[in-house]
């Protein structure tokens, strides 16, 4: 019979023997399928990050920027100072944050996130997003991702907005409250339609829970979406929660197209 302090000890073998074994299963995984970078699939040294020559390619916003909108401002324009859009055009919802710049690099990311099948994707963008929307997550709001419409979901068969906002949540410990708001229109795409086209392809396309304010009770809700573009959805959900008695809402997105800045939408 084993004695116990034997068992202890080929336990302990076990346990290193498994560790050990598990190190060599990743090291073989590594050399099956070497970490690539995220964006242009490069080799890197460690998985799920970019390369080099992709980072900083990557423009984080940061300030000085519009306090509304979050567009970034080449200088200071002083403390408060709102861009021209946010003034020309105020929208429903308070403040908008992004993390990088919509360029070459973001887009390929959100290529991937959206059409790639490659959730892991969600993660490297939300700890970006962290630090973009910092100045939201106190007061425990509660997290909100941009719907998808069922029959695009079911092709898709994942929403990236949702994705991104259940990996900040994982970040920030905040909430996240996935069918809060739904799709009830099924909108044709907006690539392609002008700012007017756009509001008008999804005026009435959303629709909140029946118990949206039992489950919001009060807190602020920041939506989560992969790219800020025109606004144009952004504002048709904020309209949809701000009308069904939500006080405030905030934005937060990955990327922001920016006028201007080296790329099209
Ligand atoms: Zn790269």
């Amino acid at each position: 019979m084993e004695s116990a302090e034997g068992l202890v000890k080929s336990e302990g073998l076990r346990s290193r023997l498994g560790n050990g074994l598990r190190r060599l299963s990743g090291l073989a995984l590594d050399m099956l399928y070497p970490p690539v970078c995220l964006a242009c699939q490069t080799p890197t040294g460690v998985a799920d990050t970019l390369c080099a020559g992709c980072f900083t390619k990557l423009r984080p916003i940061t300030a000085p920027f519009c306090p509304r909108l979050g567009i970034p401002f080449e200088v200071s324009l002083g403390e408060g100072a709102l861009s021209a859009e946010a003034i020309a055009d105020p929208p429903p919802f308070g403040r908008a944050r992004a993390a990088v710049v919509y360029n070459e690099v973001a887009r390929s990311l959100v290529g991937q996130l959206k059409y790639g099948d490659r959730p892991e994707l969600a993660s490297f963008c939300a700890r970006l997003m962290v630090g973009a929307g910092h100045e939201f997550w106190d007061g425990a709001p509660l997290l909100v991702p941009v719907p998808l419409h069922p029959r695009r979901l079911r092709a898709r068969r994942y929403n990236q907005s949702a994705e991104l906002a259940r990996a900040l949540g994982d970040l920030t410990k905040l909430g996240v409250d996935a069918d809060l708001v739904r799709r009830k229109k099924h909108t044709r795409q907006q690539v392609g339609l002008s700012g007017a086209g756009r509001e008008r392809n999804v005026a009435g396309a959303f629709a909140v829970h029946p118990d949206l304010l039992a489950r919001a009770k009060g807190r602020r809700i920041i939506l989560i979406d992969d790219v800020y573009t025109t606004g144009a959805t952004i504002k048709a959900v904020t309209r949809t929660l701000l009308r069904a008695g939500i006080e405030a809402v905030d934005v937060v997105t990955f990327a922001r197209v920016v006028i201007g800045a080296d790329e099209t939408i």
